[in-house]
């Protein structure tokens, strides 16, 4: 079978560069679509504690019949438990949820500038990585500043970044600040949650090209310009499909069409929360 290609982490470790996200995915749900990913080909999931589905995500690894090093796993850590301690306690209480010994990525969820506990936290993090419970340590919605924080006041630069970013909010900015510093980029929300964007006439145009599908073809472009990518979808055909983006090949003009595409200087793009001022609990 097909698998993802890796990326390597500036601590050395390998991520597969198209993984399985499981937002807004009841938990029950979860065990049976991540084991479809699974079957699909997909070797990387990612979840969060907020999401109320790492029992579930557990629950298929367990029955998937494939070993921890076969696959490749993230969870994130919540707002409400950033600080030294609470983070220790609330990484070992996923663990127990997703019944692993050991995590491939832990992540920090939301950098919270109000809350300001970020620091402690990411040191925290730099410890579970110590221990050996965590493999790879990174970061979701932060700021360059917030960035740039974290590596001098710890020295540990974080492995990768989880934003926002898809082809209308595709954020050069921190895009490059991460390449010039060693870190990853990940999207979330990669097809734009499935709205607008996958009915964009460029992108349709460049499907007919390819004879794939609009949601393949952003997929490709995530990966043709280096992101790690996590689609989501709960329908087992569209997961096979999101999976299968792996064999379209871009050209150079394609992603420059899709480049095109970019809303981030406007601020029209975002989906979400700016996380420079996001404060939620
Ligand atoms: P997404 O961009 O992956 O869009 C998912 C939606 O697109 C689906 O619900 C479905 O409606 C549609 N879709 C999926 N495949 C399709 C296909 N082949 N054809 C047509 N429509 C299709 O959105 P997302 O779930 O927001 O993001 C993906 C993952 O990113 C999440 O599941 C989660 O793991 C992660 N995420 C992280 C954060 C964060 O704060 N770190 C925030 C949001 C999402």
């Amino acid at each position: 079978m097909t698998l993802s290609p890796t990326l390597t982490f500036n601590d050395g470790n390998t991520i597969p560069q198209l993984g399985y996200g499981v937002w807004q995915v009841e938990d029950d749900v979860a065990e049976k679509v991540v084991r479809q990913a699974f079957e699909a080909g997909f070797r990387h999931i990612d979840t969060a504690k907020i999401y109320g589905n790492e029992a579930g995500v557990g629950r298929a690894i367990a029955s998937s019949g494939l070993s921890p090093e076969q696959i490749f796993i993230t969870t994130k850590l919540w707002n409400a438990d950033q600080g030294y301690e609470s983070t220790l306690a609330a990484f070992e209480e996923s663990m127990d949820r997703l019944g692993l010994e050991t995590l491939d990525l832990y992540l920090i969820h939301w950098m919270q500038p109000k809350q300001d506990k970020y620091v402690d936290t990411w040191k925290a993090l730099i410890e579970l990585q110590k221990r050996g419970r965590v493999k790879s340590i990174g970061v979701s919605n932060f700021t360059i500043e917030g960035l740039q924080r974290l590596i001098d006041e710890t020295g540990v630069v974080p492995a990768i970044h989880q934003i926002e970013l898809h082809p209308y909010f595709s954020q050069r900015e921190l895009r490059g600040f991460g390449a010039a510093n060693g870190i990853l980029t990940q999207a979330w929300s990669p097809l734009g949650q499935g709205g607008e964007l996958l009915q964009d006439p460029a992108v349709a145009s460049i499907a007919a090209k390819h004879q794939a599908t609009p949601a393949q073809v952003v997929i490709a472009w995530h990966l043709a310009i280096g992101n790690v990518v996590i689609p989501k979808s709960v329908t087992e055909s569209r997961i096979r499909e999101n999976f299968a983006a792996l064999e379209v090949a871009l050209d150079a003009e394609d992603v420059e069409a899709i480049n095109a595409l970019d809303k981030t200087a406007s601020g029209e793009g975002r989906i979400g929360p700016d996380p420079a001022v996001s404060d939620f609990a």
